[in-house]
């Protein structure tokens, strides 16, 4: 018999001499039983057999030499089998003695069936010899005897071996379940497969009946009522659910990852069952709920990807979140259970933990509310809330209504940012003489006042009232009034309205009419009413908030008020980014491929749409902060003022340029106005070339100066333009990029970038081509915020000076304050450009740049151009540049760069020792760049992971994104007015980021 396997490192002894005597799989189903496991009957615990009886039993069974590796298993026993060299080819799988022969048999087919039917996913096959038989074996056990086989190996680590899953893998794990049932729902003789399994959740309550006993009295309870309550929810579908061949064990475990981390494998089929379909999608999906950060709404990627492939019915949406509860309470029961036959069992007992996460998280949110999520994120209509009756609570308070969305002006000027916002403003507009207040049910709010990892509960689920005097309130209908914790509760026939904060009357039977409680002056009421309303959080977090609120209705009307909810907590940040991708050029981006609207932002924060404040770590053009009052006040005056052109004379104009020429050192004392940096550095080209009368520049490789024609001719950033190298006009050269970390020349050998640009602009110039200036970020921003090798400007400078031309410096980033330690990057090289060109930071957003130049070089600009830019430096932008430059005096903000971001830079560096994917952490004061890099030696980019990194930190509240040609590097260029704490939050966020994954 063959007995030779693809693996070609394990060597196959000459002859074999079988203790456990091999048989043919046709011999297998006459010596092992057949009949087909029954859970009920017995429990199983896994084969004792160990790594010394799994390296004979291979090499006599299938006469194999290999060192066996215990993998964990439940009911089995799995060996890695690796060659002498240690590398893994196969898997000894020892089935548990239970098993019929002819199960496993069937379970290889199977694997078969879907392997042919997905090729796109490995799978753990049978190996078969060179006459095609499988490669299985009956062997004794100390259990009895067992079926053992040579499974296939699938390398790349498995999906449960990634601390984080991301919302991709999350929808990869679904849609490879939904291929495989697709692939599974045909085949023949499905009855074989028919098995009475503990994970076969059609038996879910008599499972958890049988193991519950297992449970910790603690906790016995509540996993028994979870159970119950799910089971109820499953039984009047049940007979709707499609039944079919499953897997019925596709979870993170059983998944495998390929090279992109993306699940590209699929192992075990050892529990291969006929059961309902939809129970696949369950299993799986709770396997995601013990991942770092993993909550219910994590799972919604995989429901809707396992749906765009295998759309589920009605009936079957209903049951998944009921069958997700039971998954989770048949793990947690068993993993007791077998703990209590098989103490021994380590693989058990280390799963604990996990199984305990599982558990928590599917029973955070109540069954009803994630199924209304699910239904909502699969477009199924979710269904509306119970109608309350007429009925009057207060009669109709004279009260104002606030607006406390993220836009309110009620919340300008960083109010939000204060914990108790809403309660101030509620005081302030009864000071000023309102009656009551009352606000908005379903409004989403800011729903915390700082950053955290996870979305706030920013959608409000009833109306709070205050009232200037203790106002009575009236039982609406006739009902039960019970006190409960906080809340005083009215129970009607299929309506709850439950007052928080009141001053309740009573206890008992009511009639409607009856005054049941009253407010307290000036203090907060809660008004909730609902079905179920009793259960029902005061605020809950987007995610969640469709299903929360199809629980609760507006209670406006109850208080004589028109209804004041419009479910305004929908996808706003969808629909405003179709909109967009519909009217704008595509080439205009957006960060980010699903990103959160932001229609706020206040100091270093930006807010979402749903509420959530995020930490802003990029916008180096809000360089004084997001609405900074000085700014909104200078052009709130202004524009009452006069805003108009730059021809007419006004005084912002001169006093504008006056500061920025004494910003500038000498002989740089004339100016010019313009409204962007690519106008600037365009601009600042156009006045080398015709004070020089020549046609050529020299530009820094991998640079990036701008969209217009000639900034954008000397532009060479391929990340901003991949064609940026071939379509440059003849008139622009590059010298290469100084790079002292990636670049040609590393480390100390930098210092010989300088010399060879300066021989190039020689060689230009020999050749009859001396250039008319040469233009660089004086800070290798777009690098990744490199400072250049020392020397390198003075070089440079010289040799374009020496053969007549000019230099410009770029300090549209780099400039103004935040490299901390100097204003202007040219200081740190020491050196004093021909032009100046900035711009972002200039006007805080308001579109406001500059060139800076000497008077001389102002003057040659007649000979050969025109300029007039209207608004660049009209009253508008004029004043505000000025509130800006006042605000980076009087706030220190250049001070502040030099201290926060040496602090920041120092922690990130710190990091350094503990994530080998940090390469390098460069740059001065707010503008840093953290390069990662998949290894120290070669440098090789870790783009994809730049990437994902900062989609992950997004999810924790940071925005943050790629730079540089090869996209790998964090640029950190946050407003200045970033504090220590917002710097330690980036940081921690990035250190729980690198070690959870991306
Ligand atoms: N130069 C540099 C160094 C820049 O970073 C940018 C903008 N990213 C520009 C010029 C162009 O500025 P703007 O986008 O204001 O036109």
């Amino acid at each position: 018999m063959a007995r030779a396997i693809t693996a070609r490192a394990i060597t196959a002894p000459p002859e074999k001499t079988s203790r456990h005597p091999a048989t043919t799989s046709d011999e297998q189903d006459r010596v092992v039983t057949t009949s087909k496991l029954d859970f009920f009957a017995a429990a199983l615990p896994a084969p004792r057999v160990d790594e010394g009886w799994a390296r004979r039993v291979v090499q006599e069974s299938f006469g194999v030499q290999a060192v066996p590796h215990e993998l964990g298993s439940y009911q089995d026993a799995n060996f890695l089998l690796r060659t002498p060299g240690g590398e893994p080819v196969t898997v000894l799988k020892v089935s548990n003695p239970a098993f019929g022969a002819a199960e496993i048999a069937d379970q290889d087919e199977l694997a078969d069936v879907v392997a042919e039917a997905c090729p796109h996913l490995r799978v753990a096959q049978v190996l078969r010899g060179d006459d095609g038989a499988a490669l299985r074996a009956t062997v004794e056990t100390p259990d009895g005897p067992a079926v053992a086989r040579l499974i296939r190996f699938l390398g790349g680590g498995t999906l449960a071996d990634q601390a984080y899953v991301a919302p991709r893998g999350v929808a990869r794990l679904g849609e490879v379940a939904a291929r495989v049932d697709a692939a599974l729902a045909g085949v023949d003789g499905a009855d074989r497969f028919d098995r009475a399994l503990q994970w076969d959740l059609r038996h879910a309550d008599r499972t958890i009946a049988a193991l519950a006993p297992s449970l910790p009295a603690a906790s016995r309870d509540r996993i028994e009522d979870a159970a119950a309550r799910a089971w109820q929810l499953v039984v009047p579908l049940a007979p709707e659910l499609r039944i079919q061949v499953v897997h019925l064990d596709l979870t993170d475990d059983n998944t495998v990852l390929g090279a992109d981390g993306m699940v590209d494998g699929l192992i075990d089929f050892s529990d291969l069952t006929r059961t309902w379909m939809v129970s696949e999608l369950a299993i799986a999906i709770s396997s995601v709920l013990h991942h770092a950060s993993a909550e219910p709404a994590s799972v919604l990627p995989a429901v809707r990807a396992y749906h765009a492939v295998r759309p589920l019915t009605e009936p079957e949406v209903d049951a998944l979140w009921p069958l997700t509860v039971l998954r989770a309470a048949v793990l947690i029961a068993s993993a007791y259970r077998q703990l209590s036959v098989d103490g021994e069992n380590a693989y058990a007992r280390v799963r604990l933990d996990r199984e305990w996460r599982i558990v928590n998280q599917a029973l955070s949110v109540p069954v009803e509310v994630m199924t209304t999520v699910i239904r909502d994120a699969l477009g199924r209509p979710t269904r509306p809330a119970v109608r309350v009756p007429e009925g009057v609570l207060l009669a109709r308070p004279a009260a104002e209504v606030l607006d406390l969305s993220p836009q309110s002006p009620l919340l300008d000027e960083g109010a939000w940012h204060d914990h108790d916002a809403v309660e101030t403003i509620a005081a302030q507009r009864l000071a000023a003489g309102w009656r009551a207040v009352v606000t908005r049910f379903g409004e989403t709010r800011i729903g915390a006042a700082a950053v955290a990892p996870a979305a706030p509960p920013s959608v409000a689920t009833g109306i709070d009232l205050w009232t200037v005097d203790a106002a009575p309130l009236t039982a609406p209908w006739d009902g039960t009034i019970s006190v409960e914790g906080s809340a005083t509760v009215l129970r009607a026939v299929d309506v709850e309205l439950v007052l928080r904060g009141v001053d309740a009357a009573g206890e008992g039977p009511v009639a409607a009419g009856a005054v049941v409680a009253s407010t307290v002056p000036h203090a907060r009421t809660r008004i909730t009413v609902g079905a179920l309303a009793a259960g029902v959080p005061e605020s809950v977090p987007p995610q969640y908030a469709v299903g929360w609120l199809a629980r609760v209705s507006d209670p406006a009307p109850l208080l004589g008020l028109p209804a004041t909810g419009d479910g305004r907590f929908g996808d706003g940040a969808r629909s405003v980014l179709r909109q967009r991708e519909r009217v704008l050029a595509n080439v205009q981006e957006h960060y980010y491929v699903e990103p959160p609207r932001i229609e706020r932002g206040w100091r270093h924060f930006l807010v979402t749409e749903d509420g959530r404040p995020l930490l802003d770590m990029i916008n180096n053009v809000a360089v004084v902060g997001h609405s900074h009052p000085r700014i909104v006040r200078t052009a709130e005056r202004q524009l009452r003022l006069l805003n108009t052109n730059s021809r007419f004379n006004y005084e912002a104009i001169a006093e504008f340029g006056a500061r920025l020429a004494e910003l500038a050192p000498d002989p740089l004392d004339t100016v010019f106005l313009v409204n962007s940096g690519s106008e600037a550095a365009d601009l600042a080209i156009r006045l080398a070339l015709v004070a020089t009368g020549r046609p050529g520049m020299v530009a820094m490789s991998e640079a990036y100066h701008g969209w217009t024609y000639a900034a954008d001719a000397v532009s060479t950033s391929v990340a901003d333009n991949p064609n940026a190298l071939h379509t440059r006009p003849a008139w622009v050269h590059t010298v290469p990029a100084p790079n002292a970390y990636r670049g040609h020349h590393r480390g100390a050998d930098a210092g010989r970038y300088g010399p060879e640009a300066a021989e190039l602009i020689g060689q230009l110039a020999a050749s009859g081509q001396a250039p008319a200036g040469f233009i660089g970020e004086a800070f290798y921003g777009n690098a990744g915020g490199l400072p250049l090798p020392d020397g390198y400007l003075a070089d440079v400078y010289a040799a374009i000076r020496g053969h007549g031309g000019l230099a410009i410096a770029d300090e549209i980033q780099v400039g103004y304050g935040r490299l901390g330690h100097w204003f202007w990057g040219f200081e740190q090289q020491g050196v004093v450009p021909d032009i100046i060109a900035v711009a972002k930071a200039v006007g805080n957003g308001i579109p406001v740049a500059a060139v800076i130049t000497s008077q001389a070089v102002a003057d040659r600009y007649r000979d050969g151009g025109y300029f007039f830019s209207s608004t660049g430096g009209s009253p508008l932008s004029s004043r505000i540049g000025l509130t800006v430059l006042d605000i980076i005096r009087d706030e220190n903000l250049q001070a502040n760069a030099r201290i926060v971001g040496d602090h920041l830079k120092g922690r990130l560096e710190q990091l350094a020792p503990r994530h080998d994917l940090i390469g390098a952490v460069h740059g001065h004061g707010l503008y840093l760049g953290v390069e990662l890099v998949r290894d120290r030696d070669t440098l090789e980019p870790a783009a994809t992971e730049t990437n994902a990194i900062c989609e992950r930190m997004l999810e924790l509240g940071v925005v943050i994104q790629p730079t540089s040609d090869r996209m790998n590097v964090l640029k950190v260029k946050p407003p200045l007015c970033l504090d220590h704490a917002a710097a330690d939050f980036f940081v921690d966020t990035l250190d729980r980021v690198l070690s959870e994954g991306w």
